[in-house]
């Protein structure tokens, strides 16, 4: 059974806890590895190895942490089907989501290729007399990041591509459910020139998620997965006295008005709802017709293309989804099927009992749908994060603009029209984080930032982009005076610019 280990400065190391974790090939429901947990001395052992890296690597000039980073663009684009077939065989999302996975992770790259730029500060010449004054943006020193299991190699570059590019290190712990690809890209990076003990791996679960928190010398904590968790994070977090984003859960909804181009909504829908069976935070989980007879139209053409979709093995090229991570998952999927039918609400097709020839043990469900969801329904409220798609209809654009907005969950949604004043309205005023205009899944491009409101995050700051930067760096602002002749007696009230 291959073993899967920490990566602590520069190599692999087993770690001394006596606990780990099942790794499997969703496929197959068959476990194909095991990962060490780590306790919090394995934990420390990396937040130590980062804090003598830190130095060296914050005093580097940014354009030679940059070079870094191109290098190891080069070597991740270099080794993508290597990396995406062990994604996919662990995730179990299709080779095309899984390339899909690491470029939008390697896109975060691409904007920390260009971190000279970025952290460019401030300057005032003359704010006062001899005076001026500028701000820099500083690393903040060893910074941890907390990954889900679904974005096995875009989150964790998220996280530690921006961190280590403005200067600091990084301990990162993935999900122990897909734990291989993050130390594939540590080992990367060791060879892209980042020296040992710039990005640390550590695997495992509440444990060293606990140690990472109380460790004295982690100054920052970036986490993405479900809320409870990201709730408890940054709570625990920020008490311990560490900056803390946390990003959440997520039942994102469409908008969909009766002027939309309705073969387009439809394709986009299917390969939102179902794509990656579900897995996905920025999913379209919901779908809100506006008007009786765009709810009929909209259902009487997506039972045919759900009927259509093929489900596969994630080595399958022609799968467009594969198996959900664990049984466990599938199980909490199902049972949340039976909710919704218990809750009245119409189950126009059932994906529960799929098996797929050939691959009885594995994890998959098929695809479902429901119709006349409601509101105060608890298979509504919460996030299902499986292949269901959820039909909740409302009469006006009034009601459909409240639904996103007073759901608990604000990560995206979208509106799909011809009408441009809708849209625009919508976008203005919808109480949710991320916006997509006849564009079904927002995600937002690595020089933006991404980020959800109400329980879909926690704390201030978004992922990647300006807001990463400003995340991994602190400001210092320096003022400066260099008079000519001499400026007297400062005395003893607050200096002024008069
Ligand atoms: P999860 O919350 O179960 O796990 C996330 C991380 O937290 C993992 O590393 C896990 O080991 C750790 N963890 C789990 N239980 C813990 C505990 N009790 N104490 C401390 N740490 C703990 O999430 P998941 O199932 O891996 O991922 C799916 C969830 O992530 C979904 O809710 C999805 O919406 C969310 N997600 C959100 C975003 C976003 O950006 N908002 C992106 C991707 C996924």
């Amino acid at each position: 059974m291959r073993a899967i280990g920490n990566f602590i400065d520069g190599r692999s190391i087993a770690g001394d806890s006596r606990r780990s974790g099942r790794v499997f090939d969703p496929n197959t429901g068959a476990q194909q590895a095991e990962v060490a947990f780590s306790t919090a001395g394995d934990v420390d052992a990396a937040v130590k190895a980062g804090l003598r890296a830190f130095p060296a690597w914050a005093s580097l000039n940014p354009q030679r942490r940059a070079r870094v980073m191109f290098a190891f663009k080069a070597l991740v684009e270099r080794d993508l089907d290597e990396l995406a077939y062990l994604l996919a065989t662990e995730h179990g999302k299709v080779r095309a989501d899984a390339r899909g996975d690491i470029q939008r992770g390697l896109e975060v790259i691409e904007f920390a290729c260009g971190i000279p730029h970025a952290l460019k500060g401030e300057f005032t010449e003359g704010a006062g007399p001899g005076i001026d004054v500028y701000s820099m943006r500083q690393p903040l020193g060893v910074c941890a990041g907390i990954t889900p299991f679904n974005f096995p190699a875009m989150i964790p570059m998220w996280m530690f591509g921006i961190a280590i590019a403005c200067g600091n290190t990084f301990v990162l712990k993935p999900s122990e459910k897909a734990p291989s690809v993050p130390v594939r890209l540590a080992e990367l990076l060791l060879q892209a020139g980042a020296p040992a003990g710039v990005l640390n791996v550590v695997h495992g679960d509440k444990e060293a998620v606990d140690a990472l928190l109380a460790h004295p010398d982690v100054r920052a904590v970036s986490f993405v997965g479900s809320s409870d968790i990201a709730q408890y994070i940054y709570s625990t977090g920020a008490a311990n006295g560490k900056r803390v984003q946390a990003m959440g859960g997520a039942k994102n909804h469409g908008i969909v008005l009766p002027d939309a181009d309705m073969e387009q909504v439809v394709r986009d829908l299917v390969g939102a709802a179902f794509g990656s069976a579900g897995e996905r935070c920025m999913a379209l989980p919901v779908v809100v017709p506006v008007g009786s007879k765009t709810a009929d139209d909209l259902r009487e053409r997506l039972v045919p293309e759900i009927n259509r979709l093929r489900i596969g093995a994630s080595t399958d090229p022609q799968a467009q989804y594969g198996p959900v991570i664990t049984a466990g998952h599938r199980q909490r999927i199902e049972d949340y099927i039976r909710t919704g039918v218990d809750e009245g609400a119409e189950l126009v097709r059932d994906g529960r009992g799929f098996t797929l020839p050939g691959h009885e043990q594995g994890f998959f469900i098929g695809p479902s749908l429901f119709d006349h969801v409601k509101r105060g329904m608890k298979s509504y409220h919460e996030e299902i994060f499986g292949p269901v798609l959820q039909i909740v209809r409302a009469e006006s654009f009034e009601e459909a603009l409240a639904l996103p907005s007073e759901h608990q969950y604000g990560n995206g949604v979208a509106i799909f029209t011809r009408n441009g004043r809708a849209a625009r309205e919508f976008a203005r005023t919808v109480n949710v984080g991320m916006v997509g205009i006849n564009v079904p899944i927002p995600v937002p491009v690595a020089y933006h930032s991404f980020g959800g409101w109400k329980r879909s995050a926690f704390g201030d700051t978004n992922q990647h982009g300006m807001e990463g930067v400003r995340f991994f760096t602190r400001l210092k602002t320096v003022t400066a005076r260099w008079p000519e002749g001499d400026v007297g007696d400062q005395g003893f009230v607050m200096p002024t610019m008069r």
